[in-house]
């Protein structure tokens, strides 16, 4: 038994000052002496840290963060630390179970799976494959994607095809294809050991990639102290540490970056030549901010003209800047049009594409960029375009089927349309791995009503019986990190193999076995005759993938299971020109816009409508990033007379999504275990309440009753971290999402969680 620190206690750890080489802390945390070790990373965020699991008599006994990784350098979180304990959780998943009336009964993994692939024939023969959606997680390994993928787009063809990945990094795809022409973070974490300043934007960096945040307070502790400027409604602990802390009004990002960019044009502050050589649309972007005074920010947004000054001081004047931005940005107004003008600062400033200049579009999900990347979600595999003929034709050839298959005659549906169709009755059978949407999506009460419609075929796999699981037809049970193989990816590129590290529990399998023998049960053929999926291991899968990736940003095709196993993860593009990977993309200056390369041909900002590849040729981005502005669109919900307070959403450090394995540690449950409403001294003593009173939050979708928890938040704003759901108590309603909104961003078709009009009583 080895406990090298209290991550609950102290959540970041203790600081290794430095500038440039960030020293090694190996963390640990064991339960019993393993046996043995076995190479993995962590899938408790997108940070992606190395990690080895200790293994015991076939159990997991504990984790070693990995010293030699890039991500981490040994270290770990406390939900990295104690996460793992879920795997042994007493209430896994162990056998199939098929719905009779009000209860489940157990059943073989035979009689499931032709209990699903009877469904599925008999809803593809009188509806088509149309009726049938996949909505996966950004929990799944990268093997498991592309299998998944192929299946959707190449045996079934349906466009109905997305994964929660739509709730949390959905905008930072889209602001990455808006300006650079496809997916890809242009900078690496390697970037904070040497930058002059940082600017975390809508991102709770210390409760939610707690490691990353271990590696800014190194930085601040050491020498050539970054300056930090942080722009987020709430005090929340990077705060503390920020040399400005902007804390606009909801709903106000592209107020309050508009007012920046102003200042920083109008100061001189930019690079004319990089602009000149490597952009386009600067002039619209000049016109565009020209507007936005300091009087006029801090009128729409409540943001001091002086701290916008020294917030625009520090951004324009750094030498370099990192940048990171997450659901602050992606789930408030206008997220993509916000998320650009970030991309927009490293841009007119030209620092991009060298070290210690990254923009972080962050992931919430640990594995959402490999379903990004493999095409699970919605995109196509290799950050191919949906309209590029050229591209359509690839993926035919490569997996030897017809283009006509492959949905492409209009954009993939969004996670929120497919909810809606399976509303309207048009799709009949959803299938849901890994993921939680009774809890996670917006408007609870609509969505319960929708996953209990009685001619909707509802398959959930799962490692536990989840509030979505629990709704289901057919539940298969899933085997989880640590029982199998695969890899996955983080924010900044760097993909880890996961081993197996020990048996699934009972009968549960893999996702990607349980995908494999769908698709031979199905018979999915390719034009030849032979099997559609012709991989049988996730190594042959992840040898498929390199083929499908070769020639894409997203290049694998210089990894291999064996040289990611023994050292650190490794950062795509990883191929011939790059064989230990590439730290920066975009490092002379080019840009993947080139009509024929690109991912996407844009969108309007304000209205989402899609570009033509007319329009895009006619502008000839060939090669050089795209500037867009974005003017400021009011929210479509505001407080009232009736709903006066505005309520935004979050996580808390101890928890993850749904808190379907956080909620099963008890350390962590110990810590954080009801959700509370944040509320400002102002709001609380207004409405006369205590620290600790139950209060009810109710909008014009539902309500919620937690205690109050008074803090220096905005006055006006509430927040409710949106982990708590109903498997471990129904007494009342406590899940965030009982009262939040469903619509969503025009371009990322991300739903706006932070903006919803509530009231207030005591309870
Ligand atoms: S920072 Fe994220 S990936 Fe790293 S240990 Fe914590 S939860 Fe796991």
């Amino acid at each position: 038994m080895a406990e090298s620190r209290d991550s609950i206690a102290d959540i970041w750890g203790p600081r290794t000052p430095y500038h440039r080489a960030w020293p090694t802390r190996a963390d640990e945390r064991t339960v019993e002496t393993p046996d043995r070790w076995v190479q993995s990373a962590c899938v408790l965020c997108s940070n992606g840290c190395g990690l080895d699991i200790a293994v015991k008599d076939g159990k997991i006994v504990g984790v070693r963060g990995r010293s030699e990784d890039r991500v981490n350098h040994g270290r770990l979180g406390p939900k990295g630390l104690h996460g793992w304990e879920a795997n042994n959780s007493s209430d896994r998943l162990k056998v199939p179970l098929i719905r009779r009336g009000n209860r489940f009964i157990e059943a073989s993994w035979d009689g499931a799976m032709n209990l699903i692939v009877s469904q599925s024939k008999n809803i593809r023969d009188r509806h088509t494959s149309s009726a049938i959606g996949f909505y996966t997680s950004g929990q799944l390994f990268l093997e498991e994607y592309y299998t998944l993928a192929v299946i959707g787009k190449a045996g079934l063809g349906t466009p109905h095809m997305d994964g929660n990945t739509r709730l949390c990094t959905a905008t930072a795809a889209a602001a990455l294809k808006e300006s650079f022409g496809t997916d890809g973070q242009p900078g690496s974490y390697t970037d904070l050991d040497t930058t002059d300043a940082i600017f975390d934007v809508g991102h709770n960096m210390a409760e939610q990639q707690t490691v990353l945040w271990t590696r800014v307070l190194d930085r601040l502790a050491g020498p050539r102290r970054p300056k930090l400027v942080i722009m987020d409604p709430r005090p929340i602990p990077a705060a503390k540490e920020a040399d400005v802390h902007l804390a606009p009004k909801p709903g106000t990002n592209v107020v309050v970056l508009n007012g920046l960019l102003r200042l920083i044009i109008q100061n001189g502050w930019i690079s004319r030549a990089y602009i000149d050589a490597h952009t386009m649309g600067f002039e619209d972007l000049e016109r565009t901010v020209a507007k936005w005074t300091p009087e006029l920010v801090e009128r729409i947004a409540d943001v001091p003209q002086r701290k916008l000054h020294a917030a625009a001081e520090i951004l324009g004047t750094a030498p370099t800047i990192v940048s990171a931005v997450l659901q602050g940005v992606y789930q408030s107004m206008q997220a993509t049009a916000a998320a650009c003008q970030v991309n927009n600062l490293h841009l007119i400033r030209g620092l991009i594409g060298r070290d210690g200049c990254g923009v972080y579009q962050m992931n919430g999900q640990p594995t959402a960029q490999n379903a990004r990347e493999c095409g699970a979600d919605g995109d196509l595999p290799g950050f191919r375009n949906w309209s590029n003929p050229t591209h359509i034709e690839e993926l035919a050839r490569l997996w030897n089927v017809s283009r006509d298959i492959i949905p492409h005659w209009a954009p993939p549906t969004h996670a929120m349309q497919i909810f809606r169709y399976c509303e309207q009755g048009s799709i009949k059978m959803l299938w849901i791995s890994a993921t939680n949407p009774a809890v996670s999506l917006p408007n609870l009460p609509r969505i319960r009503r929708i996953l209990d419609q009685e001619d909707l075929f509802l398959v959930v796999q799962d490692a536990f019986m989840t509030e979505t699981a629990a709704r289901a037809d057919v539940v298969l049970p899933a085997a989880i990190w640590g029982e199998k193989t695969g890899c996955f990816t983080n924010v900044d590129r760097t993909v880890h193999l996961s081993h197996q590290a020990v048996e699934p529990p009972g009968e549960a399998r893999s996702d990607f076995d349980i995908f494999l023998d769908y698709a031979r049960l199905m018979d999915f053929r390719d034009k030849d005759g032979a099997a559609l999926i012709k991989w049988r291991t996730p190594e042959e899968a992840f040898e498929a993938w390199k083929v499908c990736s070769k020639g894409r940003p997203c290049d694998y095709s210089g990894m291999t299971y064996a040289k990611l196993t023994g050292g650190s993860g490794i950062q795509w593009p990883c191929n011939e020109q790059f064989p230990d990977g590439a730290t920066h993309l975009y490092t002379d200056g080019v840009y993947n816009t080139d009509p024929q390369y690109c991912e996407t041909y844009g969108h309007d900002l304000d209205t989402g409508a899609q570009l033509t590849p007319q329009q895009y040729r006619a502008h000839n981005p060939t090669g050089r990033a795209i500037i867009k502005a974005a003017d400021y669109i009011p929210p479509f919900e505001e407080p009232d007379k009736v709903y006066p307070l505005w309520l935004t959403t979050g996580r808390v450090v101890y928890h993850f999504h749904t808190r379907t394995k956080t909620g099963r540690v008890q350390a962590l449950e110990d810590k954080a275990p009801e959700a509370f409403i944040e509320i400002s001294k102002a709001d609380a003593l207004a409405y006369n309440i205590q620290n600790g009173d139950a209060i009810e939050a109710r909008s014009r979708r539902g309500y919620v009753v937690a205690p109050a928890k008074i803090t220096d938040i905005r006055q006006g704003l509430l927040f409710i971290p949106f982990h708590y759901g109903y498997w471990d108590d129904n007494s009342h309603p406590r899940a965030a999402n009982e009262v939040t909104r469903e619509d969503w961003d025009p371009v990322s078709k991300q739903p706006h969680y932070k903006l919803s009009a509530v009231c207030i009583r005591k309870v």
